[in-house]
């Protein structure tokens, strides 16, 4: 491991003066900060915690830990499940939790400029008051926008609208030197030099510090509503995802899940929702569309031409929520997937490969296989649209030790297969510190090399957020 500078008294009260009253230590540092998500990947609690409340103060503090070297880890929520917010060689952890405003919005130019603290859950809202949409959905609705932004967050209308990159316009960072400065610019395109801005966004904060993002709006839907549809078979419905992709239906949300997956939800919600037979026919596995039009004619005109495609393509039922309480009871189920497995395995672990929407039946079957072979139950569910599948190991029995052995195994030949299929390791949750090591085998040696590269222009101390995605050296 790289060496760092441990935090001397004089670093912390220099630390104390660049954000006085933020600064905390020792027991006044809650465990909370010590872990992502997934607890499995470790923990290890930060040395110095910083609550920075602006970018002033950020900026006073990276031009201290840069010139001592001590390792400064950015933290939004710390809702990753890659751990990429934990600060593994300890140093400072700047929350943003309290730099969370939303400044301003402007409905000329469909934008709005926040703080990176703000939640997407409390974004989201404030733009629906407006009268505008803020299309990226990640499942975590209590995620920072700047914890999205920096993972290059996805999630359910991805399909549609895309992911979180593609509604950053510009942002304010801080560089590892303390310097502030702005990539991008509220404008509609762009075609000035190296795009700087979205370096940024996805890195994970190993490159720099988001301290204001100027977000896209869109136009909010005119209306929604969702269609739960049934399959015998896993094969059936994931063909059925590019024909619904192909088609004038365009969807904004394109889910596919297991039967298994969907019962052991609504075992832990409580409520049953997803029909499990059909007129004598098992249900096996599901798609959930969501589909948006202008007005209701043209939502039940496109609902009646999606119902005929699943059914020719093999769907067992098609079953429309199209009331707010129908849609949210359908949606309840899905996001309570990762609570669900939470509370019904003693450990977890996932991989959140994306192949080409055309492999990922056959990807699938082969991934179950795998499972099989290395004795782990798996549990799988995706965007289906956008071929992105979040597969979770889980075990209620095995002792940590084994399931952790039987996951390296596994994920290795889980990730070896995704190469094959032209896929990637991560189609939304970013790299972190737990898959930097398949990073490579993707991407390949001169690519890693590259990004190393650039870690390095960005920040010659290699002090941000060390350990995750990239190489220590070229
Ligand atoms: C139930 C559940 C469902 C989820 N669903 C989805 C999903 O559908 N799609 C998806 O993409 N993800 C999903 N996630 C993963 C997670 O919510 C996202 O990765 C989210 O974007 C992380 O935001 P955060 O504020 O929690 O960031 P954190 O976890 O705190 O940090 C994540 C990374 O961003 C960096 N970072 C945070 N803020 C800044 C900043 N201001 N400047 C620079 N770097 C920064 C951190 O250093 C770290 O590397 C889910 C997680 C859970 C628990």
């Amino acid at each position: 491991m790289r060496k760092y500078q441990e935090i001397t008294p004089e670093i912390l009260e220099k630390l104390q003066q660049a954000a006085p009253g933020h600064v905390y230590t020792g027991s006044d540092i809650n465990e909370d900060y010590s872990h992502d998500e997934m607890e499995l990947y470790g923990k290890r609690m930060p040395d110095v915690l910083i609550i920075a409340q602006s970018v002033e103060e950020i900026s006073a503090v990276m031009k201290i830990c840069n010139e001592y070297h001590v390792p400064v880890t950015t933290r939004g929520a710390g809702t990753a499940e890659t751990g990429s917010p934990v600060p593994i060689y300890g140093g400072v952890l700047i929350s943003t939790e309290k730099f969370n405003h939303i400044k301003e919005f402007h409905p000329d130019d469909m934008s709005v400029t926040i703080e990176p603290g703000v939640l997407l859950f409390d974004l989201a809202a404030a733009c629906a008051e407006k009268g505008f949409l803020y299309p990226p959905d990640p499942g975590e609705k209590f995620a920072t926008v700047g914890g999205n932004a920096s993972t290059n967050a996805g999630g359910m209308r991805a399909v549609l609208y895309g992911t979180t990159k593609d509604y950053v316009n510009a942002i304010q960072v801080v560089l590892a030197d303390g310097t502030i400065t702005r990539f991008g610019a509220d404008v509609c395109k762009s075609s000035t030099g190296y795009n700087l801005k979205d370096l940024i966004v996805g890195s994970e904060g190993t490159l720099a510090i988001i301290t204001e993002l100027t977000l896209k709006m869109t136009p909010a839907p005119g209306i929604v509503a969702s269609l739960i549809v049934p399959f015998e078979d896993m094969h059936a419905a994931i063909r059925t995802v590019s024909k619904i992709k192909n088609s004038r239906i365009k969807p904004q949300a394109l889910e596919f899940m297991e039967r298994s997956m969907v019962e052991m939800s609504e075992k832990h919600l409580q409520k049953e929702v997803f029909p499990k037979s059909v007129g004598g026919v098992e249900a096996q596995a599901y798609l959930l569309v969501t589909i948006e039009a202008d007005d209701e004619d043209a939502l039940y005109d496109k609902i009646e031409k999606a119902s005929e495609l699943v059914l020719e393509a093999g769907a067992i039922d098609v079953l429309v929520a199209d009331s707010p309480s129908k849609m949210k009871e359908a949606w309840a189920a899905r996001s309570g997937f990762v609570e669900a497995i939470k509370a019904l395995s003693t450990m977890i672990d996932e991989c959140d490969v994306v192949v080409p929407v055309s492999k990922i039946a056959d990807y699938l079957e082969e991934a179950e296989a795998i499972g099989e072979e290395c004795g782990l139950t798996m549990r799988c569910y995706g965007h289906a649209g956008d071929g992105n599948l979040h597969i979770k190991l889980c075990t209620d029995s095995l002792p940590e030790e084994e399931f952790r052995r039987r996951c390296e195994v596994c994920f290795d030949k889980l990730y070896d297969k995704a190469v094959v299929y032209g896929g990637l390791l991560s189609g939304e949750h970013g790299v972190g510190s737990v898959k930097r090591k398949y990073l490579e085998r993707f991407v390949g040696k001169t690519n890693m090399q590259l990004m190393t590269r650039i870690k390095q222009a960005f920040d010659p101390n290699m002090i941000l957020n060390p350990g995750k995605v990239v190489y220590d050296d070229v």
